[in-house]
């Protein structure tokens, strides 16, 4: 997800355009800022994008699942529905919206499954919370079809799969709201942002005046804006804006050439081992960030890794020992360590998250390595990683 192998003259133009009038400031200033917008600009050209109605740009990704939740009417006690497998954001933006996570078993697409929801749900259960892991996605339309049908809200987490879509539709467009992140590591970087994108005006409205205090940002004097609801500042500077709109402009292009590497690498060790593959529910819109593989269990996987790392092939990770990735490692969690007191504290018949087990998702993640695909591998490069990773996986 290396946006950031992609810095060049586009970004610092971009940048130098804030620099030059020193509105560094989203909002007003208009004379000053002759004519750049540059978040408001990002905004557009996303939404061109994705084809989708409106977006808003903010300060991460985690803001915009913040933001999102709020939107969508998703708050104290109400029970979202998520995956074991995703960053610790998603977890923690639902806590601290003051609801209350309950989890639900991933399937071979390393997504949420939409066969595990059924079980999942109860009389509180207010929103479902997939996310569209490393790249590629979940079983989206099914997941769709059965928050439709229970009358549940759909948030998307497409904070690692910009530019992927499903059936020929953007991924994070099919629920209520999507989420994407810019940070520095992701498909495009702003160096720190994140997007919320909906088709509803008013979950948009809503959404905008959230990320900036309550600000209606109806009229042209800041001051005297109304404040129809109490929010937060998750806004985003302008300097990141500029860096995401130069990134924006440059997503076809990286999606394309990870794609062609991800194609090439994959059908070498298709050919030379007997390796399966995570399973993807539209290949065409594979974002192709990363290639995901299974062995045939633990050990094997484990083993692998480190064979990977010995051979040089870097890149490689086992997501089951990850401190960040998987609820396997995530003991603050289940010690509901915080800062502070959590409104999920005063909830007393609260999932025990202590003794939370997924042993499909255990299962599926216990062997599953997941290689990310960089832009600037030269061929001579690509030729090399897949004689080493044959020698390591042909066994
Ligand atoms: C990166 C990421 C986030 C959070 O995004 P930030 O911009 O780093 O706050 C949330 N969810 C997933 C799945 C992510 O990968």
């Amino acid at each position: 997800m290396p946006g950031f192998e992609l810095f060049g003259e586009e970004e610092r133009k971009e940048v130098q355009d804030v620099l030059d009038t020193g509105v560094l400031f989203r909002y007003g200033f208009d004379q000053a800022r002759k004519g750049h917008y540059k978040a408001r600009s990002f905004e557009e050209e996303l939404c061109a994008r994705l084809r989708v109605g409106h977006s808003h740009l903010c300060a991460s990704g985690t803001a915009a699942l913040s933001i999102a939740l709020a939107a969508c009417g998703v708050g104290a006690g109400d029970e979202v529905i998520v995956p074991p497998f995703t960053f610790i954001a998603t977890i923690e933006a639902v806590l601290m919206a003051g609801a209350v996570p309950v989890f639900a078993e991933i399937d071979e697409t390393l997504c949420l499954d939409p066969q595990a929801l059924e079980r999942a749900v109860t009389t509180r259960t207010k929103a479902v919370l997939p996310v569209h892991m490393c790249g590629a996605m979940a079983q989206i339309e099914a997941i769709k079809t059965f928050c439709d049908r229970k009358g549940l809200v759909l948030i998307e987490d497409t904070c690692q799969s910009l530019g992927a879509s499903m059936a020929g539709k953007a991924l994070g467009t099919f629920g209520q709201m999507g989420c994407y992140s810019f940070d520095y590591v992701k498909t495009i970087t702003c160096g720190e942002g994140g997007a919320v994108v909906t088709n509803d005006h008013a979950l948009y409205v809503k959404a905008d005046a959230y990320a900036d205090h309550g600000h209606d940002h109806v009229g042209h004097d800041r001051g005297k804006e109304g404040h129809p609801i109490l929010g937060l500042n998750y806004r985003i500077s302008e300097l990141n804006a500029a860096v995401g709109l130069a990134q924006l402009r440059k997503l076809d292009k990286i999606i394309a050439r990870q794609r062609s590497h991800k194609q090439e690498i994959k059908a070498a060790l298709t050919q030379k081992t007997k390796l399966g593959f995570r399973v993807l529910p539209d290949e065409e819109g594979d974002s192709a960030t990363f290639l995901a593989f299974f062995l045939s269990d633990e050990n094997q996987a484990r083993q692998a890794a480190a064979g990977l790392g010995q051979a040089g092939v870097d890149g490689c990770f086992y997501w089951y020992d990850n401190n960040w990735h998987y609820i396997r490692q995530w003991e603050h969690l289940k010690k509901m360590s915080a800062a502070a007191r959590l409104p999920i504290d005063l909830i007393s018949d609260r999932p025990d998250y202590g003794g939370i087990a997924s042993p499909k998702s255990d299962a599926i993640i216990g062997r599953t390595i997941c290689m990310q695909i960089k832009l600037a591998w030269t061929q001579a490069e690509i030729d090399r990683r897949i004689d080493a990773m044959v020698s390591v996986l042909r066994g």
